[in-house]
């Protein structure tokens, strides 16, 4: 893996270029701050690679100021990730001991509770999902992530429930339920990722096949833990792949959703990341029966929900305005609803208040058909 030091021309294309990836940053574009631009940020980083300058409060707060949405990636002709940068400037300062209160507060919680929260999960999940589904003899894992786990008990459920309709076997993670570590990764702390990542690879490599909803999990197990190290040879498959195909063979009923307008929010994890932009909208095109209603900004060119790199935790102020102009996008487009499919952006589009946000889960799952499997334990 690549040091802060090795990234001469990634930090000098950055600190002479005209910028041309300023204008999809949504937090520059938000906060107004210069400093923030994607090209700014790696000029300070070419100072602290070559050691003009040291590791301070000041660069801590500021190489925080990113989403890792990968907008910029887009309109870089040089080819340069600017985030991936800005991770090696976090672990330069984290390992440097300028550990910002964020990373602090999460490794205690992880030491409470194995998860990015601090509160267990594990006891939250039973309250609303069924005993069978904690079974450890399925080879098929549902691996739901912290964040989904947390905020959106009854969509973990229903998911469990979809796949019970479809005849397949499948279990949520063993006791307790542990983060795929991607939250310590946007915080700059390797440490802990890598001791994580370790753990995880061993418990996933015993089953046959992984499925997420959460799209930043599945990017993190397949990408991240290779990239640090600790490969893990299960297939991981993002749940909107692994449902598609059931769509397409008819296990929908003809029964119209709720919600008559309904948009894509495309995740950064799962479009830019994981290059998916097509299998959701065709889920939505076979529940609706109508074309898919877009934003101004959508697949590989989506914003941001502005929760991306645990930046709401790090600079919630901008991330809500990040959240509230993306909103208007989907209220200029004259959606009713917003559908996603990815947890936190459901969590952050949503906490605006302004429209009715959903997963696609939650959606696929009002309009299954009879089920194949064992038979639908409705939700209360
Ligand atoms: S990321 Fe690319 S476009 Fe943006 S400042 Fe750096 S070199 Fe220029
Ligand atoms: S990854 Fe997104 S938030 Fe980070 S610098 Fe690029 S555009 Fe800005």
């Amino acid at each position: 893996m690549k040091q802060l030091k090795e990234y001469i021309q990634e930090t000098d294309y950055c600190t002479y270029c005209p910028m041309m990836c300023r204008f999809a940053c949504p937090v520059v574009s938000n906060d107004g701050i210069e400093a923030h631009a994607p090209g700014r940020l790696l000029a300070l980083i070419n100072l602290l690679r070559t050691g003009e300058l040291k590791p301070n409060e000041d660069a801590a707060r500021i190489f925080y100021q990113c989403t890792e949405c990968l907008h910029c990636n887009v309109y870089c002709k040089h080819d340069i990730s600017p985030s991936h940068v800005l991770r090696k400037a976090k672990e330069a300062i984290v390992s440097s001991g300028f550990v910002p209160e964020t990373v602090k507060k999460a490794r205690e919680n992880l030491k409470a509770s194995e998860n990015f929260f601090g509160i267990d999960l594990h006891a939250s999940l039973k309250a609303v999902v069924p005993e069978e589904f904690f079974r450890t003899s399925s080879k098929l894992l549902y691996f739901i992530g912290c964040v989904m786990a947390k905020f959106y008990p009854s969509t973990v459920f229903r998911g469990l429930q979809i796949f019970n309709d479809l005849g397949k076997e499948v279990s949520l993670y063993p006791d307790p339920v542990i983060c795929c570590g991607y939250p310590y990764l946007a915080l700059g702390d390797m440490t802990t990722f890598k001791m994580i990542a370790s753990r995880n690879m061993r418990i996933l490599d015993g089953y046959d096949e992984i499925v997420c909803p959460c799209p930043s999990c599945v990017h993190t197990i397949k990408e991240e833990y290779r990239q640090a190290g600790y490969p893990v040879k299960t297939k991981v498959i993002p749940l909107v792949s692994y449902l598609l195909p059931f769509v397409k063979e008819g296990i929908l009923s003809s029964k119209p959703p709720q919600y008559k307008r309904l948009a894509f929010h495309d995740p950064c994890f799962l479009g830019r990341y994981l290059n998916i932009y097509e299998e959701p909208r065709e889920i939505l095109r076979a529940i609706t029966q109508e074309e898919v209603l877009e934003p101004q900004w959508k697949g590989r060119d989506a914003v941001c929900c502005g929760a991306g790199g645990v930046f709401s935790l790090t600079s919630p102020d901008t991330a809500k305005a990040i959240a509230l102009e993306r909103i208007e996008e989907f209220r200029s487009a004259g959606a009713d609803a917003i559908v996603t499919a990815c947890p936190t952006c459901q969590r952050w589009l949503g906490k605006t208040d302004s429209l009715k946000v959903m997963d696609i889960i939650d959606l696929l799952h009002s309009t299954l058909l009879s089920p194949k499997g064992k038979g639908r334990v409705r939700v209360g």
